[in-house]
């Protein structure tokens, strides 16, 4: 440990270089150890006199933190904190601290570029062209952005994000978020039913759980009145592939963009990849230069905070005030 005030471990990342992470804990003169270990042993191994963890995909349970003495702070690379036992590092004073909204501007205009690629038959006209067909009547009907509705499946974060950019096109938002209590500015609070009825776009910006796994499905898809587009960039399984496939099919829908899958990456035989309507992208909406440093210096920066004696930018486990291992007040 030598000079070192702190310790500081990352389990394991997936992105290719630490600059970012390095900057940040030099600046607390904290070591800063790079694992890359997923296996129980090695992790309580490498992490156990550690002060603060940075984790992507390594589990830490209750087994592995109880070998953790001096374990002040757990921050995950990302949203979900699947990969930790919450509970576990509640009762013992850890608190775990994630990053909700590195990527709301990239998955946002994953989402506006989709809508875009669509009604502009974009992906479909680069094709014919590269092939020799320069005919845009090929691509006949195409209709106007202006004027048309969007309807928000959930209008949180991303939601509102896509409906500020695209009210710039001269489309009108609505949204169905059962757990908003009032519409956001600009944007009309709908029932589902109508949303569904009413959109000549819609996006899926709900978090995936089990009220909403298959949330679209064979049933909404027939009370879509207007053969929307539907985007989602949320999660695969809030819509029901095999459905969407046969929507698709029968033209109860005018096309779909999709950045997520049931199953990622899909099938080799999945109709989808057959469909001329059909936009998709390998889940990359979080993605960009930008987004990924942001990613790296905010993890690195919620463990600074709390060996600097502060609460991160963002705490999962709330309870843990009043017990935890590090001295913060408040
Ligand atoms: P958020 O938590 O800020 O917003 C989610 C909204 O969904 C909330 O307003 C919530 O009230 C609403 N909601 C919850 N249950 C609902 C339901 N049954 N029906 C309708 N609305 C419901 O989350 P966010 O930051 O806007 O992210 C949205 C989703 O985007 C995430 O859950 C994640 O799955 C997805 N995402 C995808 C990528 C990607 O790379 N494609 C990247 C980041 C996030």
């Amino acid at each position: 440990m030598g000079t070192h005030p702190y310790r500081v471990v990352i389990t394991d990342c997936d992105h290719g270089s630490i600059g970012e992470e390095k900057e940040e804990f030099g600046q607390i003169g904290a070591e800063l150890i790079l694992a890359q270990v997923q296996e129980e042993k090695d992790v309580i191994r490498i992490c156990k006199d550690a002060d603060g963890i940075l984790n992507q995909y390594a589990l830490l349970t209750r087994k592995v933190l109880e070998y953790l003495p001096k374990c002040k702070v757990i921050s995950r690379y990302g949203v979900g904190v699947d990969s930790v036992d919450l509970k576990a590092a509640t009762d013992l004073g850890i608190i775990v601290a994630n990053v909700p909204d590195y990527c709301m501007d990239e998955v946002a205009g994953q989402t506006i570029a989709m809508i875009l690629i669509l009604t502009r038959k974009t992906a479909f006209f680069d094709r014919k062209v590269k092939s020799g067909e320069w005919d845009f009547h090929l691509g006949i009907p195409i209709y106007r952005i202006k004027g048309k509705t969007l309807g928000l499946i959930g209008c949180g974060k991303i939601g509102l994000e896509v409906a500020r950019r695209i009210s710039g096109f001269g489309v009108k938002v609505m949204t169905y978020d059962p757990y908003l209590e009032k519409a956001p500015d600009g944007i009309e609070l709908k029932d589902f039913d109508t949303v569904l009825k009413e959109s000549d776009f819609i996006s899926i910006h709900c978090p995936l759980n089990d009220s909403t796994r298959h949330l679209i499905g064979e049933k909404e898809f027939k009370k879509m009145a207007k053969k929307p587009l539907l985007i989602n960039t949320s999660r695969g399984p809030i819509v029901d592939e095999e459905a969407l496939i046969q929507a698709l099919g029968e033209g109860l829908l005018s096309g779909a963009g999709l950045d997520v899958l049931e199953k990622e990456p899909p099938d080799p035989q999945n109709p989808l990849l057959m469909m001329e309507n059909v936009v998709l992208s390998p889940h990359v909406g979080f993605y960009s230069e930008e987004s990924i440093s942001e990613l790296k210096r905010r993890t690195a920066r919620n463990v600074v905070d709390v060996l600097m004696e502060k609460w991160p930018g963002s705490v999962v486990n709330r309870d843990v005030r009043g017990k935890t291992r590090a001295s913060i007040s408040g």
